[in-house]
């Protein structure tokens, strides 16, 4: 299909209609203009339809904004061998936000710690004082924790405000109530605050996703054996892990940008997460069930919004909340859990079978053909010569070209 045919079949698919152009549509300059400063341009990312998502029994097509080729095909056949076991099954924690308020200075940081405590009703409400519509939508302070950590410099006093954020990221709505109660925190406890943040490391907001894949779908028992072996070892090593998250995140990040949320808060929170206990580890963990399926599980922070910052300012992003037919934030972060999922099980199964590089290789000779300059028709036919060589390299690309052209 070219791309207006595939966004006649999104809008089908998805029984949006016209409605669903707005994917389709650029940000114009004058809006860009408005969203950052010093706007000189615009730097386009592709936007693909990641197919076959069974998330809670509903089947979902998912935006993508990705410049790597092979991320959109393998999330999708990640999804298609879910299917088989019922798709992705999701759960969250709910949309809870910390920030952090540093107090120095103080002589005993444990009795100011109580002190804090002491206050947490009057501290609550200030908190909710300055966001009155965060509290309408059902949002708010939830909670105030209160830490005494010892630094290089000193003991230190950092008290935590919990705030449910509802349908907002709410760093901006956290960081301005941190800084409201700010001079509170020093009348109480006698000390110094300095900072006074949201916290990207947001444990109380975590998305789940669990999805059986049925042997038989996998290429039998022994692929499944692999992939548990691929997967033990990112639990262990971090330079396993690393890259193994870093393949969860191709999916995660995609459909972060595709919705104008903040994408270095997503991945700062899962990072974060991923070394929580000390040694930086997998997101995901792999097991075999009675009957010899695979069973995939994800567990991480997923900070996002469907009010504020850019998600309702640029154009992508509002055509691909309604391709998602999102009803709050939460659902967002739960089908983000499911894409990091699905994209981490494809990248496992190929690796534990035939390798990553044969598929990635196919669906990055198009890139390669046009690195070397082919253009238009000259790119599918070169790309198609070297997936059926088997060869695709920049030297073959160059090769093919200079035949095509002779
Ligand atoms: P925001 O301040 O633009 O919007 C949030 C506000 O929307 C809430 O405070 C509330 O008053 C209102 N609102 C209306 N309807 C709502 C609903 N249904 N649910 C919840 N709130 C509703 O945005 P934000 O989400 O507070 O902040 C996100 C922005 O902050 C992003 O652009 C992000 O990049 C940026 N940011 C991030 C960090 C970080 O992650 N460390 C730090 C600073 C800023």
């Amino acid at each position: 299909m070219t791309p207006a045919e595939r966004l006649q079949a999104v809008a089908e698919a998805s029984g949006l209609g016209p409605e669903v152009d707005q994917i389709g549509q650029a940000l114009r300059l004058d809006q860009a203009d408005k969203m950052v400063e010093n706007v000189i341009g615009l730097f386009q990312v592709p936007l693909g339809i990641a197919t076959n998502f069974l998330i809670d029994g509903r089947d979902i097509l998912i935006p993508m904004a990705t410049e790597e080729p092979s991320v959109i095909a393998a999330a999708s056949n990640g999804a298609r061998m879910a299917r088989g076991g019922g798709g992705f099954v999701t759960s969250s924690t709910g949309p809870v936000m910390r920030a952090q308020i540093q107090v120095t200075g103080v002589f005993d940081p444990y009795g100011a710690k109580h002190l804090i405590l002491e206050h947490k009703d009057e501290l609550m409400k200030m908190a909710n004082d300055k966001d009155p519509l965060l509290v309408k939508y059902g949002g708010g302070a939830v909670g105030l924790e209160v830490q005494v950590i010892d630094s290089r410099v000193g003991p230190m006093v950092v008290a935590h405000l919990l705030v449910d954020c509802r349908d907002a990221m709410g760093a901006n709505a956290v960081n301005t109530m941190a800084e409201a109660l700010a001079p509170t925190v020093e009348r109480i406890t006698g000390g110094r605050v300095y900072l006074r943040i949201i916290s990207n490391l947001a444990d109380r907001r975590l998305a789940r996703a669990r999805a059986v894949f049925p042997k038989e779908d996998l290429g039998g028992e022994e692929v499944v054996d692999g992939i548990i072996q691929a997967a033990a070892l990112a639990e262990v090593d971090p330079y396993r892990a690393a890259t193994h998250n870093k393949g969860i995140m191709n999916g995660i990040t995609a459909l972060v940008l595709a919705t104008g949320n903040d994408t270095r808060a997503v991945e700062a929170g899962a990072h974060a997460y991923a070394a929580r206990a000390g040694l930086y580890s997998s997101l995901t963990r792999y097991e075999k069930n009675s009957n010899g399926d695979l069973v995939g599980t994800i567990e991480l922070p997923v900070a996002v919004g469907l009010v504020g910052g850019a998600t309702r300012v640029h154009p992508v992003a509002i055509g691909a909340v309604k391709l998602l037919g999102l009803k709050s934030a939460d659902d967002l972060s739960r089908i983000v859990a499911a894409v990091g999922l699905s994209q981490n099980f494809a990248a496992l199964r190929a690796l534990s079978t035939e390798g990553i590089q044969r598929g990635h290789m196919t669906l990055h000779a198009k890139n390669i053909a046009a690195q070397v300059g082919a253009k238009g028709e000259q790119i599918d036919i070169i790309a198609a010569k070297m997936a059926a060589e088997k060869k695709i390299t920049m030297d073959r690309a160059a090769e093919l070209l200079r035949e095509l052209e002779a």
